[in-house]
C-alpha cells in the first residue's frame, strides 16, 4: 500500500507506463495468506518489485516505450518476470524506457522523458537555486539517464525494493548511477533473455536496479540459471548466491584501466575515481594501471554491431503480427511501410538504415564482419588484463553527474549515447558482469557511481568487492 500510494505521489517523474495495482494487491494477499499460514516463502514473497516495459508479462501491456507495440499484451511471462512472480514478488508494474531501450537518456519514449526523483531534492534545489524562468521552461529537472530510467526511478522514489532494468550498452548502470542506486548487469549467459524483446541480441542482458548490493545479490539468485528457452544461458546448475562481507582486501588487485581518463571526464567524477583506487589502497589492495588498448574502438563497432542486429530484430514488427497496423491498405508492402513509418520513432528508423547498409552484400565483409573482428580484439582486451592477475576493474560509470533535460536534449540521440556509454559499453561486447555502485554526492547534491566489472560468470566475487566498497 505504502508503495503504491508512493507511484501515485510521484506520477509527474513519470516512471511507470503501466502501473498493476489490481496484480500486485493480489499477488499481496496471497502472501500474506501463506505468511499467516506458515506456509514456506518465496525469497521475495511480498517484495514489491517493477519491470521494465521492454519484458513480456502475461496479460499485462508491454509496450516497449513505441507507437509499435501499443496495446499489445503477451500471452506469456519473460523468464524472469516469471522467477520473479514464482518467488513470491509483487508485481507493481512497467516502467518508462527510451524506445526500444535505444538511448541513454529515457528521454525518447512516446509516453514522455523520465524525471529524475533526485531533481526535487531539497540539497539538490537549494545548491542549485534555479531562475523561476528555468522552472517555466522545464529545465529544472534532470534527467535519469537510461534506457532503464523508468526503473531507476521507481526504485529511487520508494515506489518498488528492486527493478529490472535491460543492458546492452550500459542501460542499467547509467541510470542507476544518476539515481544513487546499485545497478547490476550479470555475465552474458547467466540470466535467461527469454521474453526480453531484443535489442541486440548478442549484448542484451536482463539488469538489477537495487538500493543495495545485497539486494541485488537475492534478485541474481531469483533470476540466475539455465532456460531451455534461451540457448545461450549457461547449463551449468547455479549455486544460491551468498555475498560474504569481506573483512579485508589484502589480497585483492584493482586494475585501473588508462583509457578511461578520457578529457570529458568531470573532475568530480575523476577525484572520486581517485579516492576510490586510494581507498583500495589503503587497505592493503594492490592498485595497478591496466590498459585495454582497443577500447577507443568500442563506440563506432557498437555501432554497427547493435544496428545491424536491429535492423534484422525488427523486421518481426510487420503489422501483421504484433501491435500496431497502419489503415493504409492499398498493398501489403505500402502497409509494411505505413506502419514502421507510424509506430517507430526517428532513432529506431535511423538504426533500421543503417543496420541495412552495413548488412548490404557489398559492404557486410567491410562493415558487419570487421567490426565483429574488432569486438574480439575489444573483449581479448580484458582476457589479457585478468590473466595478468588482476582481480576486478575499477572506472566511473558515467562522464558527470545527472544533467538538466534541456541540457541533455542539446545533442542529437547518437552523439550522446556514443559519449554516454564510454566507460559502459565495452562490457557488453566483452559479456562480462558489470556493477556499479553509488559513492557521493556531487557538489550539487547529486549521486555519482562508480563502476566495477568482474571476470566472465564471477558474478558473486565482484557484487563480494562493491558490498565491501559499499
Ligand atoms: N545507449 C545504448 C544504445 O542506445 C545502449 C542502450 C542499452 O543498453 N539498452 O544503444
Amino acid at each position: 500500500q505504502k508503495c503504491l500510494s508512493f507511484i501515485k505521489k510521484t506520477k509527474f517523474l513519470n516512471a511507470y507506463i503501466t502501473v498493476s495495482e489490481d496484480v500486485a494487491l493480489k499477488q499481496a494477499e496471497e502472501s500474506e495468506k501463506r505468511y499467516k499460514q506458515g506456509q514456506p516463502l518465496g525469497d521475495l514473497d511480498g517484495i514489491p518489485v517493477a519491470v521494465k516495459d521492454n519484458f513480456s508479462t502475461s496479460g499485462i501491456e508491454t509496450t516497449c516505450a513505441s507507437n509499435m507495440l501499443k496495446g499489445y499484451i503477451p500471452p506469456y511471462n519473460a523468464t524472469v518476470v516469471q522467477k520473479l512472480l514464482d518467488q513470491g514478488a509483487l508485481l507493481m508494474g512497467k516502467t518508462n524506457l527510451d524506445e526500444f531501450a535505444m538511448g541513454s537518456g529515457s528521454t525518447d519514449g512516446v509516453f514522455g522523458p523520465v524525471k529524475n526523483p533526485w531533481s526535487y531534492s531539497k540539497q539538490y534545489r537549494e545548491k542549485r537555486q534555479p531562475k523561476p524562468c528555468e522552472e517555466e521552461e522545464g529545465s529544472g529537472w534532470l534527467i535519469t539517464g537510461g534506457s532503464s530510467g523508468g526503473s531507476a526511478a521507481a526504485v529511487a522514489a520508494f515506489t518498488c525494493f528492486a527493478a529490472l532494468g535491460s543492458d546492452t550498452g550500459g542501460s542499467t548502470r547509467n541510470p542507476a548511477a544518476h539515481c544513487g542506486l546499485v545497478g547490476f548487469k550479470p555475465s552474458y549467459g547467466l540470466v535467461s533473455r527469454h521474453g526480453l524483446i531484443p535489442l541486440v541480441n548478442s549484448m542484451d542482458v536482463p539488469g538489477i536496479l537495487t538500493r543495495s548490493v545485497d539486494d541485488a545479490a537475492i534478485v541474481l539468485g531469483v533470476l540466475a540459471g539455465h532456460d531451455p528457452k534461451d540457448s545461450t544461458t549457461v547449463q551449468e546448475p547455479i549455486k544460491p548466491f551468498k555475498i560474504p562481507n569481506l573483512t579485508d582486501v589484502n589480497n585483492l588487485c584493482v586494475g585501473i584501466p588508462k583509457e578511461y581518463l578520457v578529457p570529458e571526464l568531470s573532475s568530480e567524477v575523476r577525484s572520486l575515481w581517485s579516492q576510490a583506487a586510494d581507498l583500495f589502497e589503503s587497505k592493503g589492495a594492490k592498485v595497478i594501471e591496466v590498459s585495454l588498448p582497443h577500447t577507443c574502438y568500442s563506440i563506432v563497432c557498437y555501432h554497427v554491431l547493435c544496428t545491424s542486429e536491429v535492423a534484422s530484430n525488427m523486421a518481426r514488427f510487420d503489422g501483421l503480427q504484433y501491435g500496431h497496423r497502419s489503415d493504409i491498405d492499398v498493398s501489403t508492402e505500402a502497409m509494411y511501410a505505413a506502419t514502421r513509418r507510424e509506430g517507430f520513432n526517428d532513432v529506431v528508423r535511423g538504426r533500421i538504415l543503417s543496420g541495412n547498409f552495413f548488412l548490404l552484400k557489398e559492404n557486410y565483409e567491410n562493415y558487419f564482419i570487421k567490426a565483429q573482428k574488432v569486438r574480439r580484439l575489444i573483449a581479448n582486451d580484458f582476457v589479457n588484463v585478468f590473466g595478468s592477475g588482476v582481480d576486478v576493474l575499477l572506472t566511473p560509470t558515467t562522464l558527470s553527474a545527472a544533467v538538466p533535460y534541456l541540457e541533455f536534449i542539446k545533442e542529437d540521440n547518437r552523439t550522446r549515447s556514443a559519449q554516454d556509454d564510454i566507460f559502459t559499453q565495452a562490457v557488453n561486447m566483452a559479456g562480462l558482469p558489470a556493477v556499479s555502485v553509488p559513492v557521493a554526492l556531487s557538489n550539487q547534491g547529486l549521486p555519482i557511481g562508480l563502476q566495477f566489472i568482474g571476470h566472465a560468470f564471477c558474478d558473486q566475487q565482484l557484487l563480494t568487492i562493491a558490498k565491501w566498497f559499499e
